[in-house]
């Protein structure tokens, strides 16, 4: 019996408080109080003293009855998710998109706008504040219920402090306090990362929640990559993990790139470096637009920029054995041809084991997937069992 009380003991997941109760209830699957009692092992009476207080907060909310083999059937609890909102913020080089979503990511209400991230931090920001009390009352919310601000930038972004990093597309931006500034003016919590994650992050939660193993790549003016392992965004020390842009493509020795390094992947495959190479485009769009058309010198442009890519996926694939690799970014809207090609390099040089099962798909959230993704990011820190701890409070 004292073996068995210790198996159940360890295998019970760790619920002390309300907080951690609340995580239990996240899936948004109405359970019972004695559904609750049994998975955390405590009493009923401390469970539905905690299911009070998350009532209390909101957090949670009477889900109907529950199927009964006899008297009164009991009550069951869910996730609420219109409890609070938080608000979703994508800055691009010549544009923005705002979102404000409840908890779930449901958005509630959005705007695209052009802005120019070379007019600094004060400038840029000051707009993104205008914008989110607008979409606050548009939503018909008060700036009391926004629980948090999720923001993605354009360049590398330190992840313990939020504040860009030497960003190279966004001059005046290094070191700038982007939480305390944002902060501020919402009185919410502001994270900050860069787009590449949060649209790596947007695109899991919305089109691939149950893959555990995923990269996403982004192929626009630049290239970068996003890493989910173990169903997590995993960003590394400093944050910079998945920086692929600036990866050297093998045997490539005459391009240099513009952070002076020859041959990086950015320099050859990105949709710049390919709208560059060729006749009549200038930006990635028009890239796009040629091969929509049926251009056959941009189609196969982009499917070798796509087995460039490839080259290092392929590295990518040896050390982190994802089971689905996601394209996007507006190179991506070319169709099939770029994705062909980096199928083509990455299953002809990854060990069998490493590809058997891994699917290379292009994104399905499209341009949604940067302010999906900032949306998560302050969800998942608004809903963290301490956060919640100290909402109950
Ligand atoms: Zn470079």
């Amino acid at each position: 019996m004292v073996e068995v009380a210790r198996e159940l003991m360890q295998q019970a997941p760790k619920v002390s408080g309300a907080g951690d109760m609340f995580q239990l209830l996240r899936d948004g699957r109405p359970r019972t109080r004695a559904d609750l009692a049994a998975v955390t092992g405590q009493a009923r009476s401390t469970v539905a003293a905690r299911i009070d207080l998350l009532m209390a907060a909101g957090l949670i909310a009477p889900a109907g009855e529950a199927s009964s083999t006899g008297g009164r059937p009991p009550a069951t609890f869910a996730f609420a998710p219109s409890a609070r909102v938080v608000l979703g913020v994508d800055l691009g080089a010549t544009h923005a998109r705002l979102a404000l979503t409840d908890l779930a990511s449901t958005v509630l209400a959005q705007r695209d706008l052009p802005l120019l991230i070379t007019d600094g931090p004060g400038p840029v920001l000051d707009q993104v504040a205008a914008t989110g009390a607008e979409l606050l009352a548009e939503a018909g919310r008060s700036p009391g219920e926004l629980a948090g601000v999720g923001v993605g930038l354009p360049g590398p972004v330190e992840h313990a402090t939020g504040k860009p990093n030497n960003p190279p597309i966004m001059p005046g931006w290094d070191d700038a306090d982007v939480p305390a500034i944002l902060g501020a003016r919402f009185h919410a919590p502001v994270l900050v990362d860069n787009d590449v994650n949060i649209m790596a992050l947007g695109e899991h939660r919305a089109a691939w929640p149950d893959v555990a193993d995923l990269l996403f790549v982004k192929v626009a003016t630049g290239i970068g990559a996003g890493i989910i392992a173990d169903g997590a965004l995993r960003r590394g020390a400093q944050g910079s993990a998945g920086d692929i842009g600036h990866v050297a493509v093998p045997g490539v020795t005459d391009i240099v790139c513009r952070c002076g390094n020859i041959g990086c992947l950015e320099a050859i495959a990105s949709g710049l470096a390919v709208a560059n190479a060729l006749e009549g485009t200038t930006t990635p769009a028009d890239v796009v637009a040629l091969v929509r058309a049926g251009d056959v010198a941009a189609s196969q442009a982009v499917r070798q920029a796509g087995r460039d890519i490839g080259a290092v996926l392929a590295t990518s694939v040896s050390l982190l054995n994802p089971s689905m690799i996601v394209i996007g970014g507006i190179l991506a809207d070319a169709g099939e041809h770029i994705v062909a090609g980096i199928r083509e390099v990455v299953y002809q040089r990854s060990l069998p084991l490493a590809t058997q099962h891994l699917r290379i798909v292009t994104a399905r959230t499209g341009a949604r997937a940067g302010v999906l993704g900032a949306s998560a990011m302050a969800v998942d820190q608004a809903l963290s069992s301490e956060a919640v701890d100290r909402l109950v409070a």
